[in-house]
């Protein structure tokens, strides 16, 4: 069974004309996309800068609307899906921290939207903190971390309400080389250790390879 599926997926993006009465500029940002992602792969999206990535993947989660086709989650249509049912989580390119908060809040704030209980979101921000080891962050606030120490709450917030589907935007090309391999080895143990359906976009071809299980490649929003 796939766990998201695309079906010829077209977005188009219009541009509104600069002057009255010009007509809108459109740019075909994804064409016809078609593919599947089985329960517990990882996949990595690779492809250049402004091939489609982001759209696609923005898609995926809801947060965008397609021009035309449909999206699926666990093979039902995902417009019928209320938020809740998508249990679903985004790591943006920018870990998008509050910055008033501290780690353990800004990792607990999805789980108190979602209404679940004190005692549980403890239990469950403490469970993900102990995953990638960042319980001695847990009192600071993001101005207090180093960009890895940010990037691993961001990643902490993103697993604590155990999401079947993790979705990642190039979330870790801020970093250099070596924290860059830490971080994706720190992704794959999650990865295995939850096992999360994963659809991680990057544009670099050493990090689709270490990570990936498939990679798709996208070019000018067609996949190849
Ligand atoms: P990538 O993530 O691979 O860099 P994007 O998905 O961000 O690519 O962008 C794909 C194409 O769609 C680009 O040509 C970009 O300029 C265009 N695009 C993206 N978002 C918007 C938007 N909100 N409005 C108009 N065009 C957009
Ligand atoms: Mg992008």
């Amino acid at each position: 069974m796939a766990e998201i599926e695309l079906r010829d997926i077209t977005k188009i993006y219009e541009i509104p004309g600069r002057q009255r009465k010009m007509p809108p500029l459109k740019v075909c940002a994804l064409e016809n996309i078609c593919f599947g992602i089985e329960k517990g792969e990882i996949v990595a999206l690779m492809g250049a800068s402004g091939s489609g990535k982001s759209t696609l993947l923005r898609i995926a989660a809801g947060l965008e609307e397609q021009t035309s086709g449909q999206v699926f989650l666990y093979d039902r249509p995902a417009d019928e899906l209320a938020p809740g049912q998508r249990e679903l989580s985004f790591v943006f390119q920018e870990y998008a921290l509050y910055p008033q908060k501290t780690a353990f809040e800004n990792m607990a704030f999805p789980l108190v939207n979602m209404g679940v209980k004190k005692e549980k979101i403890r239990e469950l921000v403490m469970e993900a903190a102990r995953m990638l080891q960042i319980e001695y962050l847990l009192n600071r606030r993001p101005k207090q971390m180093s960009w890895g120490q940010r990037q691993r709450v961001a990643l902490g917030r993103a697993i604590c309400r155990k999401p079947k589907i993790l979705l990642l935007d190039e979330p870790f090309s801020g970093a250099d080389e070596a924290l860059r391999q830490e971080l994706i080895s720190i992704l794959l143990k999650l990865h295995k250790d939850l096992g999360m359906t994963c659809l991680y976009v990057t544009h670099s071809q050493q990090e689709a390879e270490a990570l990936g299980e498939r990679i798709l490649y996208l070019n000018e929003g067609r996949l190849q």
